[in-house]
């Protein structure tokens, strides 16, 4: 943080704004206020925050099978046999299988592909999780793959190019019914709407 003479209050408080704004939506400003919101915070829960943080990356990993968060090798959904582990959900990110989870009219399991094809952001097929769905659809038996991405141009882009590589091997390939709020994110629609577009799904 730099004060009217231009020189370097601390270089600590300077670290953390840097390490703040590095978050999305964070910009130089908003660190800023974060960083003296922090140093006016009470040590406990300054401190709470820091070992959550810690406790995250030393404990959360992503399932070998279909890359949600979990602290296992292989999440509970994965390693749940009352699952039906033939019909596979792909979706963007982990919060849209909570969202997905919270509807409770999914019987399957996912694969989080950890993103959406995106050239404007140097995002190709290969920086995602695709290569492993492929791999998995091919090596077991998948009665039905639903391409559950959010409905804009990049998830439609994305559920097209999975689409093309695997509908030689699996049978069905559906996705949700329309009703998602265009444009919207999946987690962001409501249990009822969300619950209505997975049990209407239709055929891609
Ligand atoms: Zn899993």
């Amino acid at each position: 943080m730099i004060n009217s003479h231009g020189t370097n209050l601390s270089p600590v408080v300077t670290q953390l704004t840097d390490e703040l704004s590095k978050l999305p939506g964070i910009g130089p400003k908003t660190a800023q206020r974060l960083t003296y919101f922090l140093i006016r915070m009470p040590e406990n829960n300054a401190l709470a925050l820091s070992e959550a943080i810690k406790a995250i990356k030393e404990k959360i990993k992503f399932c070998s099978i279909c890359h949600n968060i979990t602290e296992q090798e292989i999440c509970e959904l994965c390693s749940n046999p009352s699952r039906d582990q033939s019909r596979i959900c792909v979706v963007e990110e982990p919060l849209d299988v909570m969202a997905l989870e919270r509807t409770r009219s999914f019987n399957g399991v996912y694969h989080v592909i950890h993103g959406v094809i995106s050239p404007l952001n140097g995002i190709g097929p290969e920086d995602l999780k695709i290569q492993s769905l492929i791999k998995r659809v091919t090596e077991e038996s998948i009665e039905e793959l639903i391409l559950a991405m959010n409905p804009n141009l990049e998830g439609e882009a994305t559920s097209m190019y999975i689409h093309n590589l695997t509908s030689d091997i699996v049978a069905k390939i559906t996705r949700p019914a329309r009703g998602l709020p265009a444009g919207g994110d999946l987690e962001y629609a409501d249990e009822i709407t969300l619950s209505r577009a997975l049990e209407g799904r239709q055929e891609f």
